[in-house]
């Protein structure tokens, strides 16, 4: 039996508290979402300063213009930062453990967290390669993850 069927008998859960909470596009982050659920990486780049922002914004972080374009990443990245969650996570999270929280530093500049997947946790190292794959968590909607890139 596995964790999640344990601990629905154990403490009498149902399905429902297991749902993990899903994204909730914003007006400004719609085409994010949009693209994810394509498997693209789309990023909000500003037309009078060139910056990307991520999360997107209604107005450019550098310059606050609101004349935007959506561009599609590299999806190549290194890792910054990642912490291995063992326990201590809400029950809808508990059936993943272990698994990696990351910090990414996309090739294009933002830093995004995220998860990292598909690795031995052993090998991850802070400045690695990593490249973006996308988990489909419904008919709608997928999430970007990273994986680290194989020699
Ligand atoms: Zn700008």
């Amino acid at each position: 039996m596995d964790i999640k069927e344990q601990l629905k008998q154990k403490l009498n859960l149902s399905d429902a508290d297991f749902a993990k909470p899903m994204p909730i596009p914003t007006k400004w982050s719609r085409p994010f979402w949009d693209g994810a659920g394509q498997h693209k990486l789309l990023l909000k780049q500003c037309k009078d300063c060139g910056h990307i922002d991520h999360p997107p914004y209604l107005y450019c972080t550098e310059c606050h213009s609101d004349d935007h374009e959506w561009i599609e990443a590299s999806g190549k990245a290194t890792l910054y930062a990642f912490a291995i969650n063992e326990y201590g996570v809400p029950f809808p999270f508990m059936p993943d453990l272990p698994y990696v929280l990351g910090l990414v530093d996309l090739k294009e500049g933002p830093r995004m967290i995220t998860n990292i997947v598909e690795c031995d946790h052993n090998m991850l190292k802070n400045g690695m390669e990593l490249e973006v794959v996308f988990e489909d968590v419904s008919k709608e909607v997928s999430l970007p993850k990273w994986k680290p890139i194989k020699p």
